[in-house]
């Protein structure tokens, strides 16, 4: 086992990761940016390196500072957390080429995932359901996109094979505008990602987004720890997430779990990861792998009880799963609240000092955050502040727990989205389960 680690992010994960190495006995490194001093996990660990100024390219995606944070202090891995560098191809190969281990998939799996058109490929090779469409990248040739598309069936959508952050897709509903979304999608692929490669897929209208939690050790063993429905979504980032997904079986997930596990063994994936799926009218439609540790990877640790941390890093020292697939059984239900410093309303960032922080507790409420008292939120990262997670034996129960631990939290001197969060649990919809991806968006009249 690794005698310590250096984790190579902030806020709520870079916490999440330092406790579990504090438990496993492993040594931590913290790296942060000037701005970051005052971070929890900062004053934690074990040893601490300033990497650079605020910003973020200056600092947690600077990889030479990175590196040799670790070849300082001695470290022997690195834990990317989610975001910043944790899905760069470059950046875990640069780590193992500098004798690192990297805590996380081989450097050619993260490449093949970062390429949607290769994903897919290889998915639908290794027997995953993958949504209808071109099945490759888009030629120039207007007949042969006019006629694939009239083969899928509008309404269609042109996606950019680099894109990401819900960035770099058209939606076209008929034939006239096709050949102008196709080029328009390639012009800002282009522009944005650096490649205009651009492929098709059918158009799903009203679907549910419902992932694969999936774990893989260096010895050949993959399994799958069931779904999540992260369905509650404001302009493509998930809001509110939970395991299990209503109204998916045993016997479904064993199939659609069992599928993402075999893929997982057919091209050698090492680490923790998740299928992203859309799924529709009882159907599984592939449309990406993330090659990382989740924001909502909580709510599967509490229906499932397996560490996900402490496994990536176990899978990275080059040990075998500590569970078989039988091991896991799926108990009651979990939700997460992504607790972000913003205006409930507007979504306008809210950063500064937090004059007053009363966490919830009790029976089955679990907080990750980062914050306390006194501590100045800055303006210069995402605005996700924590996570407020609660598991119950029924998806009733986790609901109350949820409404009770909303109302008892107080954060006060910004503004947050507690307010967003207590309308949902209050939503007839939403408590019913099963609601769609634009569902949200609807609520909001947006
Ligand atoms: P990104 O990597 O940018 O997040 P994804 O491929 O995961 O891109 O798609 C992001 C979101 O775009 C999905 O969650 C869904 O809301 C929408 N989307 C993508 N593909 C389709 C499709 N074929 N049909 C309907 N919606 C889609």
């Amino acid at each position: 086992m690794f005698d310590k680690i250096v984790i190579a992010n902030r806020g709520e994960i870079a916490l999440r990761i330092l406790r579990c190495c504090k438990e496993m006995g492993i040594g931590t490194v913290a790296v942060h940016s000037s701005a970051d001093r005052d971070l929890k996990h900062v004053r934690l660990a074990d040893e601490s390196v300033c990497i650079g100024p605020a910003s973020s390219a200056e600092s947690y995606l600077n990889i030479p500072a990175l590196i040799s944070a670790a070849e300082v202090t001695d470290a022997m891995a690195i834990h990317p957390g989610y975001g910043f560098l944790a899905e760069n191809a470059d950046f875990a190969e640069r780590v193992e080429q500098s004798g690192f281990a990297f805590i996380g998939p081989r450097p050619e799996t993260i490449r093949l995932m970062g390429d949607k058109v290769s994903a897919i490929k290889s998915m639908k090779a290794s027997g995953v359901p993958c949504v209808p469409g071109s099945d490759g990248p888009l030629d120039d040739d207007p007949e042969t996109n006019i006629k694939m598309a009239r083969k899928i069936g509008y309404p269609i959508i042109i996606k950019a094979a680099a894109g990401g952050g819900g960035r770099g897709m058209r939606v076209v509903h008929s034939e006239a505008a096709l050949i102008n979304a196709i080029s328009l999608t390639r012009a800002e692929a282009q522009a944005t990602f650096g490649s205009n490669v651009v492929y098709m897929e059918k158009f799903l209208e009203n679907p549910r987004h419902i992932e694969i939690q999936v774990l893989a050790d260096q010895h050949g063993n993959a399994i799958h720890l069931a779904e999540r429905d992260c369905s509650m979504q404001r302009r493509h980032q998930k809001v509110v997430e939970e395991a299990p997904a209503p109204g998916i079986t045993p016997e479904v997930r064993a199939e659609i779990g069992g599928r993402c596990a075999e893929a997982c063994r057919k091209i050698g994936y090492r680490g923790a990861g998740t299928f992203e799926f859309l799924y529709e009218n009882g159907e599984f439609y592939f449309i990406e792998m993330n090659t990382r540790i989740q924001v909502e990877h909580p709510v599967t640790e509490m229906i499932t009880g397996v560490d996900l941390v402490k496994e990536q890093i176990r899978i990275a020292a080059n040990e075998t799963l500590s569970h078989t697939q039988d091991d896991i059984v799926v108990r009651g239900h979990a939700f997460e609240c992504r607790l972000n410093a913003e205006d409930p309303k507007t979504f306008m960032p809210s950063p500064g000092t937090i004059s007053q922080f009363h966490s919830p507790g009790g029976l089955g409420v679990r907080v990750d955050s980062h914050i306390y008292n006194g501590y100045c939120v800055p303006p210069y990262y995402d605005s996700m502040i924590g996570k407020l997670i609660v598991h119950g034996d029924s998806r009733e129960t986790a609901m109350a727990r949820m409404r009770t631990a909303l109302g008892e939290c107080v954060i006060e001197g910004i503004k947050t989205n507690i307010p967003l969060h207590q309308d949902i649990f209050s939503d007839a919809a939403f408590q019913a389960g099963g609601t769609n991806i634009h569902y949200l968006e609807k609520k909001l009249g947006l």
